[in-house]
């Protein structure tokens, strides 16, 4: 049986915060803000687990009121879905991202974030797939107000 699932998330971009996306910390002079860490793509791909498996969104099963997500690092989200998941006997089989940041280049962390994903999925490297775009300068992504992601992927239970 197999299943699958999309997940987007987006983030607001400014000074003082930390860039954190999948799981990678990301040299740049702003950061994404949010509840938690704010990394869109671990969030991205969470709501793309949870929604592959029929189990809701990410809001769902960390809300933003709770004060103890506060500045949570996402894997912890990532982790607790994956283990809803396999209580249910699913497992992933691939994951594609799509990072869209005007700012920074993400050519040189594609790789470091796939891994960084692969791990966490326990998945080899060559089933995961990170893809980056610009904003093409419009819009909240394209003026560098904000970051976002996009994530599908593909489940199966024996
Ligand atoms: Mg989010």
């Amino acid at each position: 049986m197999i299943r699958v699932g999309s997940g987007h998330d987006t983030h607001r971009l400014a000074e003082g915060y930390p860039l954190v996306l999948g799981g990678v910390a990301v040299r740049h002079t702003k950061g994404l803000v949010g509840h938690s860490d704010a990394d869109a793509v671990l969030h991205a791909v969470t709501d793309a687990l949870l929604g592959a498996a029929g189990l809701g969104d990410i809001g769902d099963a960390f809300p933003d009121t709770d004060p103890q997500w506060k500045g949570a690092d996402s894997r912890i989200f990532l982790r607790a879905a994956l283990e809803r998941l396999n209580l249910k006997g699913w497992k992933p089989v691939n994951l594609d991202v799509t990072v869209f940041a005007q700012e920074p280049k993400l050519g040189p962390v594609k790789a470091a974030i796939r891994d960084s994903l692969a791990h966490l999925l326990s998945l080899p490297a060559d089933c995961v797939n990170v893809k980056a775009k610009t904003g093409e300068k419009v819009g909240h992504i394209g003026r560098g107000e904000a970051i976002g992601a996009h994530a599908v992927v593909l489940i199966e239970k024996a």
